[in-house]
């Protein structure tokens, strides 16, 4: 057997760790922003019956443009989208893989704003596309006359948002997207794989996309809708930019039986977000619940809260897992993420995150 260290592998993968925050088997799983909620009882009925009928059809290759799915995304959306503005894909992480392999690639740039999804980099790197950065302020939001300086100088392809931000929680506001738009000379893409969560007030981009045609909107059901596991991404934008993602796209790219969950969800979509207001406030309370243990917390509009800072974050995470507690180790040093879970799956964290202080006091 040989070992990948002696195979001829693209230099710039060498020495590289796949992807992907430990997955351990434990009482409380807070560490990937997952919806706590299992499916409805009556969606997994229905989901059983639609994909035993779907089995049936499993010898012929699936509907290459998924156009019934993508049909009832753009009604989910509404603002007058219709499938030829929606695109769907493997989860968000394909479509904006997909997205970068069109607009990104040799000799192109893609900006971002750090502390972001680390998954950004991975994709500029499995794209040959080369990153730019403006780091985020203190409070984690993007300094707009940064972002707007940066794009007129080193013109970025593709300039990358996550609003609300992973893992910092922090959404971007409409006016500098706008701003941002007015000075791109690119594609701009915003990441909204936490929109749903956002509080009242929060404006989704998808209002920007009249008379925006290099704007495009990533969303995914991996969050608030309670279907990580079944893998759906998707995006709105101008036509034309839907077109460049099946050019890339590789044929027969998602799945008949995915296609006919992830609308057999969507049928569901009122049960599945109805756990979005439950889950916001858990969002809320445990974010109270940490400044008032005297921790520095981000304010968020995601599922999650990251918050902080500790000489030692290793620690306190080793602390937490060793109570049946798993958090996230990620964003800048000293910080942690948690996600909003069950109001047991709450307690039980923050009797951990007691003990392990008392413990390392
Ligand atoms: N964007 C952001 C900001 C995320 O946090 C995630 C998941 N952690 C994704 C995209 C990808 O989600 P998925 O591929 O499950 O749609």
């Amino acid at each position: 057997m040989s070992r990948l260290a002696d195979l001829p592998l693209r230099p710039e993968l060498a020495g590289q760790e796949p992807y992907g925050a430990p997955q351990l088997d434990v009482p409380v799983r807070l560490n990937v922003n997952e919806n706590p909620y299992p499916a409805p009882a009556a969606m997994r009925t229905e989901l059983g019956a639609a994909i035993a009928e779907e089995a049936a059809g499993l010898n012929r290759y699936p509907d290459r443009e998924a156009a019934d799915l993508r049909a009832d995304l753009a009604a989910y959306l509404g603002h007058g989208l219709t499938a030829a503005n929606v695109w769907v894909a493997n989860g968000s992480n394909e479509v904006m893989t997909q997205l970068l392999q069109a607009f990104g690639g040799p000799g192109r740039s893609l900006l971002t704003f750090p502390p972001t999804y680390s998954m950004y980099p991975e994709y500029a790197r499995n794209t040959h596309t080369a990153m730019l950065h403006v780091p985020r302020r203190d409070d984690f939001s993007i300094d707009p006359d940064a972002a707007v300086a940066e794009i007129a100088e080193r013109r970025p392809d593709v300039v990358l948002i996550a609003s609300p931000n992973n893992p910092t929680g922090t959404a971007t506001p409409s006016e500098l997207i706008e701003a941002v738009l007015a000075a791109a000379p690119g594609l701009v893409i915003i990441d909204e794989a936490y929109a749903e969560f956002a509080r009242p007030g929060t404006r989704s981009a998808l209002e920007l996309l009249p008379g925006h045609p290099r704007l495009v909107v990533s969303r995914t059901m991996s969050k608030a809708f309670g279907f990580a596991g079944g893998r759906l991404g998707y995006l709105a934008a101008d036509p034309a930019v839907v077109d460049a993602c099946r050019i890339v796209r590789l044929p027969y790219h998602l799945s008949a039986l995915s296609q006919r969950a992830a609308r057999v969800a969507l049928r569901h979509s009122a049960e599945l977000l109805g756990q979005v207001a439950a889950l916001r406030a858990e969002r809320d309370g445990l974010a109270d619940w940490l400044t008032r243990a005297g921790l520095r917390v981000a304010e968020s509009d995601a599922n999650f809260v990251l918050f902080g800072t500790f000489t030692d974050r290793h620690a306190v995470w080793q602390g937490l897992l060793d109570r049946g507690v798993l958090v996230r180790e990620t964003g800048p040093a000293g910080w942690l993420r948690v996600s909003a879970g069950t109001p047991q799956e709450m307690a039980a964290f923050r009797d951990a995150l007691l003990e392990v202080a008392r413990e390392l006091d």
